[in-house]
């Protein structure tokens, strides 16, 4: 055991001789988390953050012995279990705990670790030109850099409950329902808060997310709120005036209520558009053109889609990441024809279809469910996204509006606050419509045929 522990600190000690030594198990490695409580201190002057968080884990196997999340930047000043320090190495693949006894199958343990720095990615404070502190922060997809979860998990779903400790003057967003805010009193002179959100349902450690800003806030109506640093509320209310009604258009499609009380919608400089699990993080780039032409809304459908397609009902691993993707662009469309009729429908899948195009004449014409490596963002995109898109509109045709929509309405329904993969959402369509798709499936889903040798059929790729 002795010994044990002198190579595990020389493992901490030496990261580049233990790297070459060390080989670890992936991060998530025989787990399931079950539940974060965290709390994040952000230091706007150094761009740090300073964290707090307890995880509750339950085994998936038995003899699971450590517990290991994403690497990160983050440097780990302590971790406990059952009352007492526990090890925590810092290998190549992981941030590693040692648990104070291996777990059976089924049995959960508690972590309680507290880290802090700053994130290499995953986390943007931005700072006005010659100001001393940072005036917002905010959380894009890389999630687990700055807390200990799986990014390459979306699975895994987890509770979360975020508390964030910030400047008096600031709003916050994170994940789930606003519970409250409570001021803290050690420093009169820079009176601080501490505002408490949590999910009601659990969530892909990808979603997990947290912003705080100085914002201008537009609350419209009981459900949504639209936050910007630079903008007025004129500004923030045109630009977003139309999430009314696209919220509508989702909740009947969908057949499940918003999940949370408000949804949000936070407007950064730049090109963001980034779903989180509850709210959305919108760039200007992506969200202006509608001043201009009110059918430039895609990011706004797109981002809000994600609430239902992506973060409720979440592909298992990235292989059927299509169904998050390919599910939200056709919602794009399908938004697009509801409110701007049917030829705004088929621009957008023509769109999708030139996209499509060009990978094919590349030689990457994929199926939806490709497990291997994607050449760059764009093809990856071109199938997950746009072929995904096309192939819900083929659906659309072949078994008619009425039974697409209530199959998709199943699917949602059933799957809602888990996890699915392309089976799972064949097996929804062919019950609801009472046709055998598997022909379909093969073709554009699994590429079974393609795989075997047969010729793709023509007109059926795109
Ligand atoms: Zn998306």
């Amino acid at each position: 055991m002795r010994f044990l522990l002198l190579a595990a600190a020389l493992v901490t000690a030496s990261p580049i001789a233990a790297q070459a030594q060390v080989t670890d198990l992936p991060p998530g490695d025989g787990m399931d988390i079950q539940s974060y409580r965290v709390e994040i201190n952000p230091d706007f002057g150094a761009e740090t953050l300073s964290v707090t968080a307890e995880i509750t884990v339950t085994a998936l196997r038995d003899g699971l012995d450590r517990l290991r999340f994403s690497p990160t930047a983050m440097v780990v000043t302590s971790a406990q279990s059952e009352g007492r320090a526990i090890l925590h190495e810092r290998t190549a693949q992981a941030h590693r705990f040692t648990l104070p006894r291996p777990l059976q199958r089924g049995e959960t343990a508690t972590v309680s670790i507290r880290y802090h720095g700053a994130p290499d990615k995953g986390v943007t404070f931005s700072r006005p030109v010659d100001a001393k502190r940072a005036t917002h922060v905010f959380t894009d997809y890389d999630a687990c850099s700055w807390l200990l979860c799986v990014q390459d998990a979306p699975g895994d779903k987890a509770l979360a409950d975020i508390t964030l400790v910030i400047p008096a003057d600031m709003t916050s967003l994170s994940i789930g329902n606003f519970q409250g805010r409570t001021a803290l009193k050690q420093d009169p002179k820079n009176p601080r808060v501490r505002d408490h959100w949590r999910s009601a349902i659990p969530y892909s450690g990808y979603l997990m997310s947290f912003a705080a800003g100085k914002w201008v806030t537009v609350q419209s109506g009981d459900r949504l709120a639209f936050h910007g640093e630079n903008y007025t509320r004129t500004n923030l209310s045109s630009l977003f005036g139309t999430t009314g009604d696209m919220l509508r258009f989702f909740e009947d499609k969908a057949g499940v209520p918003l999940p949370v009380e408000r949804y949000h919608q936070l407007l950064i400089e730049g090109s963001a558009a980034q779903e989180a699990a509850t709210y959305s993080t919108i760039g200007t780039e992506e969200i202006e053109p509608i001043l201009t032409d009110p059918q430039e809304d895609w990011v706004i459908a797109h981002e809000l889609a994600h609430i239902w397609w992506g973060n409720l009902v979440t592909c298992k691993n990235w292989d059927h990441f299509w169904l998050n993707e390919g599910i939200t662009s056709f919602m794009v469309a399908a938004w697009k024809e509801h409110k701007f009729g049917s030829a705004a429908y088929d621009a957008e899948l023509a769109h999708a279809r030139k996209r499509v195009e060009r990978v094919s004449k590349i030689g990457f014409d994929k199926p939806l469910a490709f497990a291997g490596p994607y050449p760059s963002l764009g093809t990856r995109r071109a199938v997950q996204y746009s072929k995904g898109a096309l192939f819900m509109a083929h659906l659309r045709k072949k078994l008619g509006d009425k039974i697409f929509w209530s199959a998709l309405k199943r699917y949602t329904r059933t799957f809602a606050g888990g996890t699915v993969d392309s089976q799972d959402f064949q097996r929804v369509f062919e019950r609801e419509s009472n046709v055998d798709l598997s022909d379909d499936f093969d073709r554009w889903v699994t590429g079974n045929n393609v795989a075997n040798g047969a010729k793709p059929r023509k007109g059926t790729q795109i």
